[in-house]
């Protein structure tokens, strides 16, 4: 399967660092591929392994209209030659992510809300007649896409004090903990909520840990929930792609690094310490967003 690419590690430099005397890494998992976006490379590799082998070739999945799954999905079915269908929650709509999905020629079913709840009946209703549908759950959650991105934890040529994620689902930050356990590494895990009232996340992650785990699940960094945003997040993020030359965005990874900063800031990782920021990828979420940074450019 092609999904299996590495990423590099990058060292990330600003002044407050240097004043507050920690180092921090990236792993650069935004640079794997255009589309196929981070960690849903890593969520896909299990997946896609696991519907070849039970002789399926037609992929189904669930999410938003601005989702990176979906488009990361229509990606790599194109790529290794399965079809796709997506079920996109909420009306007709065109954006950026959609136009990319159909040009890959995923077929797209507008869902509503209601109907969208309840993705086994979507599913049956529609595939039941296709031998060849496999179903993917939203976001690529699940213990074959935790299993995917614990391979992460292999490619680290050192060991780091901290390491910092995005969350939506929680899968990523399972299989990170998994592979950190695996390896019997002491690494602090810090998980970034990008979802209001996000401590529910903590038993979708602990469902998929192949043992209990300590970790830190940040529930503070939301801004206002998911996909949404306020005027100290976006100058955040402008700053930090200015500075940096990394592209991230106001969905997950700009919580994820706004936290990291903050909690340096604040004195809670200590002098000394290394830290490992995952960058997840998710480039498109910013393109989604782009008339908030710039409104009076419309
Ligand atoms: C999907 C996504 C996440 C969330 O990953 P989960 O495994 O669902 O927690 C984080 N960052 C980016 C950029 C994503 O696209």
């Amino acid at each position: 399967m092609e999904l299996l690419r590495s990423s590099p590690l990058q060292k990330l430099n600003a002044a407050l660092f240097t004043d507050k005397k920690v180092e921090v890494w990236v792993k650069r998992d935004d640079l794997i591929h255009p589309f196929i976006s981070g960690n849903k490379s890593r969520k896909l590799h299990f997946i896609l392994d696991d519907a070849r082998k039970k002789g399926k070739t037609h992929l189904v999945s669930f999410g938003g209209a601005f989702s990176n799954h979906l488009l990361a999905l229509a990606s790599a079915a194109a790529e290794n030659g399965f079809t796709s269908t997506a079920f996109v929650r909420g009306e007709d709509v065109q954006n950026d992510t959609l136009f990319l999905c159909r040009m890959l020629s995923m077929q797209l079913i507008f869902t509503n809300r209601e109907s969208y709840r309840n993705k086994d009946a979507l599913f049956t209703h529609h595939f039941s007649g296709d031998e060849s549908a496999y179903f993917i759950d939203e976001g690529g959650a699940g213990e074959l896409g935790a299993k995917g991105c614990a391979l992460l934890i292999d490619e680290l040529p050192r060991t780091f004090d901290h390491l910092f994620c995005a969350c939506g689902t929680g899968t990523t930050a399972a299989g990170l903990i998994n592979g950190l356990s695996a390896k019997k590494l002491p690494t602090k895990v810090h998980v970034i909520s990008a979802l209001k009232n996000g401590s529910f996340l903590r038993d979708e992650i602990d469902k998929l840990l192949h043992k209990p785990q300590v970790y830190q699940l940040h529930t503070g960094y939301d801004f206002g929930g998911y996909a949404k945003a306020t005027a100290q997040l976006l100058s955040f993020i402008q700053n930090f792609i200015a500075k940096t030359g990394i592209v991230i965005d106001p969905v997950y990874t700009g919580k994820m690094f706004y936290a990291l900063f903050e909690e340096i800031n604040f004195g809670l990782i200590e002098e000394g310490s290394t830290v490992l920021a995952i960058h997840t990828g998710g480039t498109m979420g910013l393109l989604g967003m782009k008339s908030q940074f710039f409104p009076e450019r419309g």
